[in-house]
């Protein structure tokens, strides 16, 4: 038995083949073919599933999909999503067709939430919240050691918290204004970057703007030197990221919050205002007691689902 773990992100797609223990056999990163219709990017998969099979000769395999939208886990279907062009999308029953295989599939960071308590934390922790940070900002839920899905699949979609106005605050990829990913996503950090370059043509950051194109990683190394303007949109993304994950440590009161994803390297930039909006918080305990992490293993995410489908190879 092989399970195949498929995260599926806005810019790019993870893949990677485990065995029953979790052992992983082969992994592959691939741009996201976005200019495909959906009827062509399931063939797409299919393809490099097959392939795969073949390589490791196998019959039987399982399929566990993350991809970064609104899902149905009961129905298999990717319902919307903001950062990548396919929606209603079948994906299991399509999948299965062209690949035989049994089919799972959640929002890609309940999956990296499932590979967090399972593989990084070998599941010594019951309550934990994940946060993926990239262009998208996605949530995963673990509580009492079970992932929680909500009633129809969208639980954990932290994102599209609104921590500002609905009618003024920042015009969010979903649609609405005012939501957590239209502060922090890397739209809007590239944004603000760009605006601090024109402010102060001459600093370390605009130095560096200047050889390369904009990338989070250039906004840590900025600020790994100090840059003022680097440094305060880190304060800034801590800030915001804050406030919506203390409201969110008030109602689950989970022992550890993980973040994934590109953003999550600049950690060490960020946490620290974290802090600060913890330490205004008055119901101290839950805020005392959690551990902030950044998970070491690689792509947590197409593992977690490859993991995921294991879990439910036996389910219906
Ligand atoms: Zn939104």
């Amino acid at each position: 038995m092989i399970s195949f773990g498929i995260d599926i992100g806005g810019t790019f797609i993870k893949i990677v083949a485990v065995n029953k223990t979790g052992k992983v056999l082969k992994n592959q990163k691939l741009k996201t073919p976005r200019y495909l219709s959906s009827s062509k990017f399931l063939e797409f998969l299919a393809e490099i599933v097959n392939k795969y099979k073949k390589e490791l000769k196998i019959k039987n395999a399982v399929i566990g999909i993350g991809i970064a939208g609104d899902t149905d886990n009961k129905k298999g279907i990717l319902r919307f999503a903001p950062n990548i062009p396919w929606c209603n999308l079948k994906i299991t029953s399509g999948l299965k067709k062209l690949t035989t295989c049994k089919c799972f599939v959640s929002n890609d960071a309940n999956m990296a939430a499932f590979g967090v308590y399972k593989k990084e934390l070998k599941e010594k922790y019951k309550n934990i919240l994940v946060f993926t940070l990239g262009t998208g900002i996605g949530g995963g839920l673990i509580i009492d050691g079970k992932l929680y899905q909500g009633a129809t699949g969208s639980a954990g979609e932290f994102g599209h918290i609104k921590i500002s106005d609905s009618n003024t605050g920042n015009i969010c990829a979903c649609g609405a204004r005012g939501c957590l990913e239209s502060y922090i996503g890397t739209n809007n950090l590239r944004k603000l970057t760009l605006q601090a370059v024109k402010e102060n043509p001459k600093s370390k950051l605009a130095k560096l703007l200047k050889k390369e194109q904009f990338s989070v990683k250039l906004l840590s190394v900025a600020a790994q030197v100090k840059d003022k303007d680097a440094l305060l949109i880190w304060n800034y993304f801590g800030t915001h990221l804050g406030y919506a994950l203390s409201n969110l440590i008030l109602i689950f009161n989970p022992e550890i919050v993980a973040f994934s994803g590109g953003v999550s390297g600049g950690a060490k930039y960020f946490i620290p205002a974290l802090h600060k909006v913890f330490k205004m918080q008055k119901i101290h305990e839950p805020f005392k007691n959690v551990k902030l992490l950044v998970p070491k293993i690689k792509d947590i995410g197409a593992l977690g689902a490859a993991l995921y489908a294991l879990s439910m190879k036996n389910e219906k």
